[in-house]
């Protein structure tokens, strides 16, 4: 008889297995039998291992930590994390956009800067990107916009036509990608890559003072890039370097980490300011409204369980807490609705119960949600089940409703932005190229642009791309015409702008 291991194999419901190797047979050569119901609990188990993978953002990793306020902006905000000398646990999740899960970490792509703080008032949390701007800003082209980028549908492949054929009719997207295509495009790892709130946020104080505010996180490790070919070459040998990086870093003790700084506006500077303050193809130029330091984010611990605690972790713009909300930008009213709802269909109804995603700090949880699938926490048999009630049953601070907002009215329209003075769709990616970027960047920037260009972008695309870049500048449009067309001309007839769909192919054939 053999003896009982002291640890044993138990089905999910805690009875012992009776092999890790054989399944339950009629004799040796028989059928296997149904009620082997512990091999049917591995089949199906692993069945169901996945999730669907988030249809943006999909690749990432992330990492918990600190963040700690080093000085006063009460001044600002009421927020009760935001106050001087304030510790609070948080989760950060870094990714790409476009690629899928098991795409490599040093694609050309925005990178996703997602966080969440566990405050005493509640989750916040702030869904950014290592990007001040964005492609578009209005919700009604973002689905478009990610189908640009993503595959073709009968091919599977991605295809950098569509990707230049969305950006060269939509201008908005010029100063991103002006960003996308130069060296902060691939950041050289995670740590070295600043977050940006991008959108604009509303700050309120203890006196009920309204401003906005934009956050930046300088990465202390400083900012650094790969080029085109070192990425391609990572890309190949080392698929989940950022992954690693990151991992790896903490592992070691090598905390990343990342200082907090904000640009405020006061309110009423919004309504003349020379650029509309909400629109997210916009910077606030730093010399208007200066960064003022707040705090420092360290990443000290790494997941114990990637699924449980990065894959399932689920942000949403639409977590505030007391002293900070929404502004009127049209993409972040878009997100706050758009996150919970993809949080529902991916993880499920109470994606929220789960510990990664519960308020683990919140001083009182008074929620009135109940049951749905998967339901976990439940309040004291006690509790009413309705508001209002007369059994104590928790009830609104209306007290909340104060001091926030903003004016709107006006007739039901679809309209773009009010144009402020100084918006255009092309100034300040030219400011981004002429003034920040050295002659060594603009020269990257254009050899960035042209091998991306000659992977596949063809007429009448291609007219509108020289025509987009000498929007942006006119020297830098000519550059990349030159380069394009000397390149082109350099490579065999007829296959530099080549098909990149099966059916072109074959036609060529
Ligand atoms: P500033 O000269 O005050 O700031 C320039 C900004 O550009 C800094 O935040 C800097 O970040 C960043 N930067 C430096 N090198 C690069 C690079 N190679 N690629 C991308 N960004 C880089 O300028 P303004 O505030 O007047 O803005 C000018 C332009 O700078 C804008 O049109 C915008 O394109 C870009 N920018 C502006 C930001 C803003 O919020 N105002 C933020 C980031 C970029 P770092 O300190 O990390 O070097």
């Amino acid at each position: 008889m053999t003896q009982t291991p002291e640890k044993y194999t138990t089905t999910n419901a805690g009875a012992p297995v009776e092999s890790d190797e054989h399944s339950l047979t009629q004799g040796e050569a028989g059928g296997i039998l149904l009620h082997d119901h512990y091999l049917i609990e591995k089949m199906a188990q692993f069945n169901r291992e996945r999730v669907p993978e988030r249809v943006v953002h999909a690749k990432g990793g992330g990492a918990f930590g600190e963040f700690v306020v080093t000085q006063d902006v009460s001044a600002y905000t009421k927020a009760d994390f935001l106050q001087p000398g304030k510790r609070t646990e948080m989760l950060a999740r870094f990714s790409t956009v476009a690629g899928e899960q098991g795409s490599p970490d040093t694609w050309r792509d925005p990178r996703g800067f997602s966080l969440k703080f566990y405050t005493e008032e509640g989750n916040y949390d702030l869904v950014g990107n290592n990007t001040p701007v964005f492609f578009v800003k209005d919700p009604m082209k973002f689905q478009d916009f990610i189908r640009s980028q993503k595959r073709l549908p009968a091919s599977g492949l991605r295809d950098n036509n569509m990707q230049w054929d969305f950006w060269t009719l939509s201008p908005e997207s010029a100063h991103q990608v002006t960003w996308l295509m130069s060296d902060r495009g691939i950041p050289r790892t995670w740590r070295h890559m600043d977050g940006y709130s991008s959108h604009a946020y509303q700050w309120i104080n203890a006196a009920g003072d309204r401003f906005w505010v934009k956050y930046h996180f300088k990465t202390d490790q400083g900012a650094d890039y790969l080029t085109q070919d070192k990425a391609d070459e990572l890309a190949g040998s080392s698929p989940d370097n950022h992954r690693q990086d990151l991992y790896g870093s903490i592992e070691k003790g090598d905390f990343p980490s990342w200082t907090l700084k904000v640009q405020i506006m006061p309110f009423d500077d919004a309504e003349d300011y020379r650029f509309n303050p909400f629109d997210l193809t916009k910077v606030w130029p730093h010399g208007d409204y200066p960064l003022i330091e707040v705090g420092t984010m360290t990443l000290n611990r790494n997941p114990q369980n990637f699924f449980a605690e990065i894959e399932q972790s689920s942000f949403e713009p639409s977590n505030f807490v007391p002293g900070i909300d929404t502004s009127p930008d049209k993409m972040l009213l878009g997100r706050i609705f758009s996150y919970a709802d993809a949080h529902r269909y991916r993880i499920g109804t109470n994606y929220t119960q789960l510990p990664v995603n519960a308020p683990k700090a919140a001083r009182q949880l008074g929620t009135y949600s109940k049951e749905g699938s998967m339901a976990y926490r439940f309040n004291d048999p006690s509790t009413p089940v309705y508001a209002p009630n007369s059994f104590g049953g928790p009830h609104a601070d209306t007290s909340q409703q104060d001091g926030k907002g903003w004016e709107a009215g006006g007739p039901m329209i679809r309209a773009a932005y009010t144009q402020h003075v100084e918006d255009d769709d092309w100034g300040q990616a030219g400011t981004l190229v002429r003034e920040v970027l050295d002659d060594a960047g603009r020269e990257r920037l254009v050899s960035n642009i042209t091998g991306h260009v000659l992977n596949g972008v063809e007429e009448p695309v291609l007219s509108r791309v020289f025509e987009y870049w000498s929007n942006v500048d006119a020297e830098l449009g000519k550059r990349v015409e030159e380069s394009v067309r000397s390149q082109q001309s350099d490579s065999a007839p007829s296959t530099a702008l080549g098909a990149t769909t099966p059916g072109d192919e074959a036609e060529k054939v």
